[in-house]
């Protein structure tokens, strides 16, 4: 089988809703959500220049908020895919509250794109328990919010048992796919200081230093397996920084090298179903 190496570059459009969703709301914080309104053209136009096609993972309220902004999104061909609606935590919710959440999200962008999610991202990456069973009712295709591989997909379980001091039940799995991410892939924690946050996360790292770490990941997925998908998570408001962009300008080229293939989240999950089924059916002939 020929070699694949599918690299998804994602993007939380979240701009201020963190912030609110986490009462930060000071003029000083929301103008910090406010910058990806000027970070998006620019790294439009960079995915536009390396034809990379991309996930925007959008809140409803960044889409109700900044509407220019989600236009333009649309506009440019990239998938837009659920991420909340209010910037809340999941597992914070209880279930009623997530449930109204995920249907709320899901009328604002059928509102603007004509069609349902297929793909869910939670806020903060912090799925509930009830998270797996939602996104199937609401007909969602993929979540990516767990980090349970790094260069393949996998299917979801449903909620396991964990009695502490006894072994843990895993859950049955589920039809929903997870495409998995991972903190070490994200923009937000390397770069963003944030002094809010019960204790303080540093960020500000050195652009160079942290695209080394995102170039690697790629060559290790080469080295080691045939046919992968590697998930990058970038932010607007956070990426879009002078240099942080020559960062990012610097990770599509260098992976464009090596020879990824740049696919949004849904495009990726055909391509991995499709080399599932080719898979599973050469070894059923063996
Ligand atoms: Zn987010």
């Amino acid at each position: 089988m020929s070699k694949t190496h599918i690299v998804c570059i994602t993007f939380d459009h979240d701009n201020m809703s963190p912030y609110i969703s986490r009462d930060l709301a000071t003029p000083t914080m929301i103008s910090r959500g406010d910058f990806g309104v000027v970070a998006l053209p620019r790294i439009l136009d960079l995915l536009d220049r390396f034809d990379v096609k991309s996930t925007f993972f959008t809140p409803g309220h960044t889409i109700e908020t900044y509407p220019a902004c989600a236009e333009k999104v649309l506009k440019a061909d990239h998938e837009i895919a659920h991420h909340g609606w209010t910037h809340r935590i999941p597992a914070t919710l209880g279930k009623d509250g997530e449930e109204e959440e995920l249907v709320r999200g899901i009328a604002t962008i059928e509102r603007l794109t004509g069609r349902k999610p297929r793909g869910y991202r939670s806020p903060s990456w912090d799925l509930s328990e009830h998270s797996v069973d939602l996104l199937l009712k609401h007909g969602f295709r993929y979540d990516s919010s767990m980090m349970g591989h790094d260069y393949d997909c996998y299917f979801c379980r449903k909620p396991d048992q964990l009695p502490l001091e006894q072994p843990a039940i895993f859950g049955e799995e589920t039809p929903l796919v997870e495409m998995p991410i991972s903190w070490t892939l994200d923009d937000f924690p390397h770069f963003e200081y944030m002094r809010n946050f019960p204790g303080i996360q540093p960020g500000l790292m050195n652009a160079s230093l942290v695209l080394e770490n995102f170039v690697d990941d790629f060559l290790y997925m080469k080295q080691i397996q045939d046919w992968g998908i590697l998930t990058y998570t970038f932010h607007p408001h956070v990426i879009g920084r002078g240099h942080r962009m020559i960062m990012l300008e610097r990770l599509l080229a260098r992976l464009a090298e090596e020879g990824a293939v740049f696919m949004t989240m849904e495009a990726a999950l055909d391509a991995w179903q499709a080399h599932r089924a080719g898979t599973l059916a050469e070894a059923a002939a063996r």
